[in-house]
C-alpha cells in the first residue's frame, strides 16, 4: 500500500525571511515532499495561506500521515482546522511534529501541556543520540546523528512523558532535550522530531530526512479497533 503523506507547512518565514529563502527557495516542505516521494509515499505539500490550511476534509480523508511545521503563526492555523486535525488522529491518522511545530495548537492540545522549553540561536552543534537502538524509527542509522548548526532546544521540556523515546539531544551549548519522542492518542501515532531551524539546510541532511521517513512510516502502522465509548445497557454475557 502506498503511503499518502501530506507535508503540512507554515511557510511565512519563506515569503518574508530573504535568509531562508535562500536556503529554501521552493519552502521548507520541498526537499521534505521530495524525499518521501523517493522513498515511493504519495507525498504532497499543504501550507498555512491555502483555502481550509490545505487541509480539507477531502484532503484529511485522504491523508494517512501528516507531518506538521510552523513557528511564526501558530496563532493563526483556525481552531475549526486544529478540531478536523485533533478527530482524524484519534481516528488513527498518524501525526508527525518537526522543529517550532512543539509549539502548535494542535501538538499542545494533543500532549494537554504547555510544551514550553528553552531555546537559543548561536549555530551550535547538535548531536542526535539513539537512546532506542530496536526502535524502528532508528532503522538504518548510526548511534548518533550530528548536525553542525542548529538552534538549542533545551530541557525542561514540558511534554507528558513520551510513550517511547528513540532520540536524546545534546547540544554544544550544554544543554540536552528529548528529541525523539512517541506518544499514542486515541488511535493516532504522534512522532515529534526536533531539528530543523528554518535558517539551517537541516531539511537536506539525508539522516534527518531518513529518520523523518521512518517516522511516518511508524505513525502510519495500522491501528487497532475503532474507538467506542458510551453507555453500554447491554452486557456480552448474562450477569448472574
Ligand atoms: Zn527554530
Amino acid at each position: 500500500m502506498t503511503l499518502r503523506v501530506t507535508v503540512w507547512n507554515e511557510g511565512r518565514h519563506e515569503k518574508k525571511n530573504p535568509k531562508v529563502q535562500q536556503v529554501y527557495p521552493e519552502g521548507l516542505h520541498a526537499p521534505i515532499v521530495k524525499y518521501l516521494r523517493e522513498q515511493g509515499m504519495d507525498a504532497r505539500a499543504a501550507t498555512l495561506d491555502e483555502p481550509e490550511h490545505g487541509l480539507t476534509e477531502a484532503v484529511l480523508a485522504e491523508t494517512d500521515v501528516l507531518t506538521w511545521w510552523g513557528h511564526m503563526a501558530h496563532g493563526d492555523v483556525q481552531d475549526e482546522i486544529v478540531e478536523r486535525v485533533h478527530k482524524r488522529v484519534m481516528e488513527g491518522m498518524g501525526l508527525v511534529v518537526l522543529h517550532s511545530g512543539h509549539f502548535s495548537k494542535i501538538f499542545r492540545k494533543l500532549m494537554g501541556t504547555s510544551c514550553d522549553l528553552k531555546w537559543r540561536e548561536a549555530e551550535e552543534r547538535e548531536r542526535i543520540w539513539v537512546v532506542a537502538p530496536g526502535h524502528p524509527i532508528a532503522e538504518g542509522l548510526g548511534e548518533y546523528i550530528e548536525i553542525p548548526h542548529e538552534e538549542m532546544y533545551g530541557e525542561f521540556f514540558d511534554i507528558p512523558a513520551p510513550d517511547e523515546l528513540v532520540f536524546t539531544s545534546w547540544f554544544q551549548g550544554g544543554e540536552i532535550f528529548r528529541s525523539g519522542c512517541c506518544f499514542y492518542r486515541g488511535r493516532g501515532k504522534i512522532f515529534y522530531f526536533r531539528p530543523g531551524h528554518e535558517t539551517y539546510p537541516t531539511y537536506y541532511n539525508e539522516q534527518v530526512l531518513r529518520v523523518i521517513a521512518n517516522g511516518v512510516r511508524w505513525a502510519a502502522l495500522p491501528a487497532g479497533p475503532k474507538l467506542a465509548f458510551g453507555h453500554r445497557p447491554q452486557p456480552l454475557e448474562k450477569i448472574e
